[in-house]
């Protein structure tokens, strides 16, 4: 793949653009809208407590990776060119977006104030509300600018990374194999070879003639449908430069991500990692 963006402009300036700031400003502000009053009604902090303690661990985690992945797909439909979008499966409900919020907060309190969590339960709501205004007010302190709203959601991706990477098992050294989603499959174009044909299909290692009717993955690479095919149910990527295509695996969907936004620097910008 060509890897060399040439962008003239420091990469930073590529993707601060009103956009990106925008996009995560107003999901920031919604997060904080969703948790702020989840915590000032007794009655839905008890709802979604109850409905967190009734999760097991591996349900939590997959908790987590859904919210994760709704956020990463915020920062990067801004890139261009943007991945591809993941799959509809793996956008999170209001019950879950409530819960994983609130499972990120008690995950914060647990490490920074674990004294909270040792009153009890029926003053959890009324501290865990307190305390939250305190930080947000200390974060308008720094401003909504660019910093004052990019890293805090930086920092929740990166601990909901560390979340899911310690539970999940994603981020080992060795990639997990997931199928390509069947959606991703059926939309991929056939492409009628002309002009002395497509060359060698990777996979079989035979000629693609020409007038033959082959599968072009959207990093253009070009394969027989009878050699594609097979492999896109095993894995999501091209044989040729490991383009992803979605998955319908969450956690799949995570790597495929996390990796569009390692290649592309973003964090080394950030300067958090
Ligand atoms: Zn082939
Ligand atoms: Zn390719």
């Amino acid at each position: 793949m060509g890897g060399s963006n040439s962008h003239k402009n420091p990469r930073f300036l590529s993707i601060c653009s009103g956009n990106l700031t925008h996009s995560i400003l107003s999901q920031s502000l919604y997060h904080h809208h969703r948790l702020s009053s989840l915590l000032s009604s007794p009655s839905s902090f008890f709802f979604t407590l109850h409905y967190l303690h009734s999760l097991s661990l591996p349900h939590k985690t997959l908790l987590i990776a859904k919210h994760f992945l709704s956020s990463l797909h915020q920062l990067t439909r801004h890139f261009h060119p943007p991945p591809l979008p993941p799959h509809p499966s793996a956008t999170i409900k209001h019950r879950d977006l409530d819960a994983a919020l609130l499972l990120l907060l008690l995950c914060e309190v647990h490490q920074y104030n674990p004294e909270i969590l040792k009153t009890p339960r029926t003053e959890w709501g009324r501290i865990l509300s307190k305390r939250y205004s305190d930080s947000i007010l200390m974060q308008s302190g720094v401003g909504v600018h660019y910093g004052g709203v990019l890293l805090p959601f930086v920092e929740m991706i990166i601990r909901c990374w560390r979340f899911v990477s310690v539970m999940g098992g994603c981020g080992r050294k060795e990639r997990r194999e997931v199928a390509a989603a069947p959606s991703a499959v059926v939309a991929l174009p056939t492409v009628e070879l002309k002009g002395g044909g497509g060359g060698e299909c990777v996979i079989c290692r035979e000629e693609m003639r020409e007038g033959r009717d082959v599968c072009e993955l959207p990093c253009e690479h070009l394969f027989h449908w009878m050699c594609i095919l097979p492999w896109l149910k095993k894995k999501n990527t091209c044989p040729c430069c490991r383009f992803q295509l979605p998955t319908e695996d969450v956690l799949g969907e995570i790597q495929r991500l996390w990796s569009f936004l390692i290649k592309k620097d973003f964090f080394a910008e950030q300067r958090v990692m």
